[in-house]
């Protein structure tokens, strides 16, 4: 093993990306390529300067150009490294370059489906569950996804200090606030001291027990993750991070070392990714992601359904698409690797968790389960008696004398010799049948 690389590093290093800085970047110096200031001003930003560096067919940009009007490009260098240039229809691309299909369906969909902005008692700012809120401390992203639910944020800008002091004293007046999500936008592109006068801010609120982040820096830009960074985020605990990898090819060893060192810092990292058309939408891709992310030792922990976005109708799936995945996950890999899969509500309903039916029926009054397992086979599950009512037979079907239910509602009745038969008359004798002998004393 390489003694530059840390273990999951070494697990994943076999997907290493097929086109890479060299191909894309030769004289970029190490020096450069690893500083993520260098990463954030060279974002690739423009059609002119894509097309330096990769194919764009004749008579797309004026299209391309078209779908900018509407959102904005930006992608580090890093990430652009991702991309296979030769594949139309790679997956690292989907997500990052405007293309054709994103022209055709430009103007279905919403701009805000979750009501955001209906929810937000101050600007940036959305309370929506009763114990925690979403403060959006930046709207600049080390690469700008198409499917991103916030694109009407997306602005250069950043976040005025007036703002961020708005949203903390919402907060500081707001007892029943217990857990803040600080997201954007990415937060991870605001600078160290940025990051830390804010978080400092947070912290010195009493009622604030735990502070989340959402990046996708680690995915997109991992060089930002630096031992300056990782100093800073340790003295905030307990803090959290959610990341974002959509696809197992974002699964470097560049962002296995972000994570390491986040994970070091003593930091869970959490992974939500977005289910999307062309990108991870079929099994072998989702299970391998899972794999990947298993052995960066981040959770897979959210797959979310594509947001009925303006602008990333071509990245939608059917919910259809999503439980099969799921179907597919569990029971075939570990728990611990199977995500919950969520529609968040458009309208502003909040995350409701979809997926396959493993709960066939179940009766409350005879206290009855019917479950499918993973491969289709169908099992029963009985629920205890209710407390109080436990009797205990000789004889319990299994053969062990657990408790039973009451004598009403049990198949099986205490003889006055001590011995146990079926109950007379119980509809689970078979009719015409004779009845088993009691058993003998010994
Ligand atoms: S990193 Fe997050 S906030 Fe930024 S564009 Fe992507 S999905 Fe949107």
């Amino acid at each position: 093993m390489d003694m530059e690389q840390s273990p999951s590093e070494a697990l994943i290093a076999p997907l290493r990306s097929r086109r890479g800085r060299q191909h894309y970047f030769p004289t970029i110096t190490d020096q450069d390529w690893n500083d993520w200031k260098w990463q954030l001003r060279n974002r690739v930003t423009t059609l002119e300067e894509l097309a330096q560096l990769m194919p764009i067919p004749e008579g797309e940009l004026p299209i391309r150009r078209e779908i900018l009007r509407g959102f904005r490009m930006g992608i580090s260098p890093y990430y652009l490294s991702l991309i296979d240039a030769d594949d139309p229809d790679d997956p690292i691309m989907r997500q990052a370059v405007p293309l054709h299909d994103e022209f055709i369906y430009r103007n279905v969909g919403e701009e805000d489906p979750l009501h955001e902005e209906e929810l937000s008692p101050v600007p940036g700012i959305t309370h929506r569950y009763p114990d925690r809120v979403l403060m959006v401390i930046s709207n600049s992203c080390a690469m700008y996804c198409r499917h991103c639910t916030r694109k009407r944020l997306m602005a250069e800008d950043s976040i005025p200090d007036l703002e961020i002091d708005q949203m903390v004293d919402y907060i500081a007046r707001t007892p029943v606030i217990r857990d803040v999500i600080v997201s954007g936008g990415d937060p991870l592109t605001c600078t160290t001291e940025r990051l830390e006068h804010i978080l400092q801010k947070l912290r010195a609120i009493p009622h604030v027990e735990v502070i989340r982040i959402g990046s996708r820096v680690p995915v997109t830009m991992p060089m930002r993750v630096d031992d300056e960074l990782c100093r800073m985020l340790e003295k905030y605990h307990p803090l959290w991070i959610n990341v974002h990898f959509n696809h197992p090819r974002e699964c470097t060893p560049e962002a296995a070392r972000a994570c390491d060192r986040l994970l070091r810092a003593g930091i869970p990292l959490n992974n939500q990714s977005v289910l999307l058309r062309g990108v991870n939408d079929n099994v072998e891709t989702m299970r391998e992601l899972v794999h990947c992310l298993m052995k960066m030792r981040v959770r897979p922990y959210y797959l979310f359904q594509c947001d009925p976005i303006r602008g990333a109708e071509h990245l939608r799936t059917p919910v259809a698409r999503g439980i099969e995945i799921m179907d597919k996950l569990r029971g075939y890999t570990s728990g611990l690797a199977v995500p919950t899969y969520v529609i968040d509500a458009p309208g502003g309903g909040g995350k409701i968790p979809v997926g396959p039916k493993y709960l066939v029926s179940y009766d409350v009054k005879l206290g009855k389960a019917v479950l499918r397992n993973f491969q289709g086979k169908i099992y029963e599950y009985h629920d205890p008696p209710p407390a109080g009512q436990l009797v205990f037979s000789d004889a319990s079907p299994n053969g062990r004398g657990e408790p039973e239910a009451p004598k009403k509602k049990s198949k099986w009745v205490r003889r006055k010799n001590g011995t146990s038969a079926s109950a007379a008359g119980s509809k689970d004798e078979p009719r015409g049948k004779k009845r088993a002998e009691p058993a003998r004393p010994s």
